[in-house]
Parts: C-alpha cells; sequence; structure tokens
C-alpha cells in the first residue's frame, strides 16, 4: 500500500526544450525513480531534435526542406501522430493555433534559441508570408509520407510540442511503474498518479510584478500550461515585439500577457494557450469553447484579469488580485 512516510522525493533537472524541466518522483526507491527518470531524459531529449524546425539533420527539419522543394518525405509514427494532431487542433482553434506559419516565426527571429535582435521584419515581407496563407489543412499526410500543397507551409512547433512531449513523458514513466510524480517544464506542468496523498501546487506567476498572481493544486492526470508573452520577444525602439504571432496579420500578439489552461491533455493545453493569446480580449472564449477548453485564466496587457468560472473554482489568489469572472 501507498504510505504518506514513503521513501524522500526523487528530483532531477534536465535542459532540454530551451527550458529546464525538472521531474519528481515520489513513493519510488531511488534505483526505481533514477531509472525512470534517465529513461524520460533520453526521450525528451530524442523528441527536441526530431521536433526541432530550424536545426538541420532533424526530422521536421528535413520535412520543412521537403516541402519547400515541392517533394514528400517519409516520418516516423510520432512526428505524423503529432502533425495529424496539429491539424486537428489548428482546425479547433479555428486557425488561431496554427503551426504551419513557421515562415513568419523565422522572420521574426523566434526560432533561435537566443532572444531576436536588431529591427523587425519589413511589413512587406510580412505580407508576402501572410498573403501566402499556410495551414496545417494543406498538409497531405498519406501513411508515413508527407508533403504540402502550398510550399509556402513551414512546420513549426513550438506552439504545442512541449505539452506533447510531456505527455510522451508521463506515458514513459508510467510504463516504468511511477505512480506518482510531477514534469514542470518552465511553468508548464504534467501530474501523473492515481493516489497522490498530497497535491501538487503550481503557482502562476505575475507577469507585470515580481510575484504570483495565484496558485493551483493540480489532481492526478491533470496539467497546467502557460503562455507567457513576457519571457521570449524583441525589443526594438520600446516597442516590444512577443513570440507568439497572429496568422492573420502576421505581427506578434500585444493584448494578451499571460494565458494559463488548466486540462487533462498537455498537447492541447499547450496548443489551446498558443491558441487563446492570438484570439485575444474578446475572441478567447470562442475558441476555448471550440477546442473543448474550460478552465483559463488570462492576463491582460493592461493588467486585467479573466477567468472562466471552472478556472476560479481552482485558483487560490495570492493578495487581492482576484480576477473578475466572464
Ligand atoms: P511559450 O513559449 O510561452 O510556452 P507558446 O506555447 O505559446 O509559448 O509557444 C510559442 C511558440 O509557438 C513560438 O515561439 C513559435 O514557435 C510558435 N508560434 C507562434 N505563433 C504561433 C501560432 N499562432 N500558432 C502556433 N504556433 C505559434
Ligand atoms: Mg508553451
Ligand atoms: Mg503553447
Amino acid at each position: 500500500a501507498h504510505q504518506v512516510e514513503g521513501p524522500p522525493a526523487y528530483r532531477e533537472t534536465l535542459y532540454v526544450f530551451g527550458t529546464l524541466v525538472e521531474i519528481e518522483i515520489r513513493g519510488e526507491d531511488r534505483d526505481t525513480a533514477r531509472t525512470a527518470s534517465a529513461a524520460v531524459g533520453r526521450l525528451l531529449q530524442e523528441l527536441h531534435s526530431d521536433w526541432h524546425a530550424w536545426r538541420p539533420g532533424g526530422a521536421l527539419h528535413a520535412v520543412n526542406t521537403a516541402i519547400a522543394q515541392g517533394r514528400t518525405v517519409q516520418v516516423d509514427e510520432r512526428l505524423a501522430e503529432l502533425l495529424q494532431e496539429g491539424r486537428r487542433l489548428s482546425c479547433a482553434s479555428g486557425g488561431h493555433f496554427n503551426p504551419a506559419i513557421g515562415g513568419l516565426v523565422g522572420l521574426w527571429g523566434f526560432h533561435a534559441d537566443t532572444p531576436p535582435q536588431g529591427a523587425p521584419p519589413g511589413p512587406d515581407a510580412i505580407a508576402a508570408l501572410v498573403a501566402a496563407d499556410p495551414r496545417m489543412t494543406d498538409l497531405r499526410l498519406e501513411g508515413h509520407r508527407i508533403g504540402s500543397v502550398n510550399p509556402a507551409v513551414r512546420l513549426d512547433l513550438g506552439g504545442y510540442a512541449k505539452g506533447a512531449a510531456l505527455d510522451l513523458a508521463a506515458a514513459e514513466l508510467r510504463a516504468h511503474g511511477i505512480a506518482d510524480a510531477v514534469l514542470n517544464a518552465g511553468g508548464d506542468v504534467n501530474v501523473l498518479g492515481t493516489h497522490s496523498q498530497r497535491p501538487w501546487r503550481v503557482a502562476i506567476r505575475d507577469p507585470f510584478a515580481w510575484g504570483v498572481v495565484g496558485a493551483i493544486a493540480l489532481r492526478p492526470g491533470e496539467v497546467l500550461y502557460t503562455s507567457g508573452n513576457y519571457e521570449r520577444y524583441l525589443d526594438h525602439d520600446s516597442e516590444r515585439f512577443a513570440h507568439i504571432i497572429d496568422p492573420r496579420t502576421g505581427y506578434p500578439v500585444r493584448e494578451i500577457v499571460s494565458v494559463s489552461v488548466l486540462d487533462s491533455s498537455g498537447i492541447r493545453a499547450d496548443a489551446a494557450a498558443t491558441a487563446l493569446s492570438v484570439a485575444g480580449r474578446t475572441g478567447w472564449p470562442d475558441v476555448a469553447a471550440s477546442m473543448g477548453i474550460t478552465a483559463v485564466l488570462m492576463i491582460t496587457d493592461t493588467g486585467r484579469l479573466m477567468a472562466t468560472p471552472a478556472m476560479l473554482a481552482r485558483l487560490e489568489p495570492a493578495g487581492d488580485s482576484l480576477p473578475g469572472p466572464v
């Protein structure tokens, strides 16, 4: 039987997907935990290089090269499934979440591991990429062979790859018999377990101050993903351009500074957090509904907090910053 007073928690930190990933495993002996955690580390490194859009030698880079040249290319089962799921999520989001706009991501310089510098791209270059209208529905996925009817499609999976990877990492832990663990990739969190004795509490950062807006006690199987427009950006002439791009305009999102999504699927929560940032102050409730997301917290550029009832029911506010209902 599971004991509250079990062995001490096992903790390990990896650097992968451009962020620190913390793994914490409870209730297992050290060897079991260490073996499982090492397997997760290998898996995440492998996924990161397979799914990296811009690094030559990777599987996704080969797909983008093939699309640019009007060819098709063979991919493995995992990448084929990720792209299928990306297409479904993009359609459900009404195109606000669009991993086919890698051309725009690259043009703005948000593809590099370091933040971009210098002037933003010119309006003509942006307009040309928007006019080319790359969409996930342009992809042709026949079995494991992939191509695109639109050569302007460039896949950049940065909007949902972390969620997909943490879901696979959680499955890997389960396959190792781990029943109680948390995976935290820079504030994007998956919790697994069927018999957690103490809940995992996760804080949501306040983008305007060195503090937190509140915290949520996650239940087993839950995930919490935050899309922060305050982490990676291009500063130029006192203007700040964040790394989430509105596919309709080709320009970075401004209205929404932070989106947190509480859900049961990492891949869906990650895609939704990106989609809701794009959908903006008035558009987000419809996009959340069409994506099947119920618990959302949004923070606007003027510091306004908006949250769904399902989120308010779970959020333990810090201080007096209680969001108003929508
Ligand atoms: P965070 O990096 O804060 O977790 P996201 O999960 O929203 O934020 O991912 C942002 C990344 O998604 C960008 O760096 C880019 O690679 C990609 N991206 C940008 N705009 C979009 C969009 N409209 N749809 C899908 N992916 C996007
Ligand atoms: Mg993310
Ligand atoms: Mg995302």
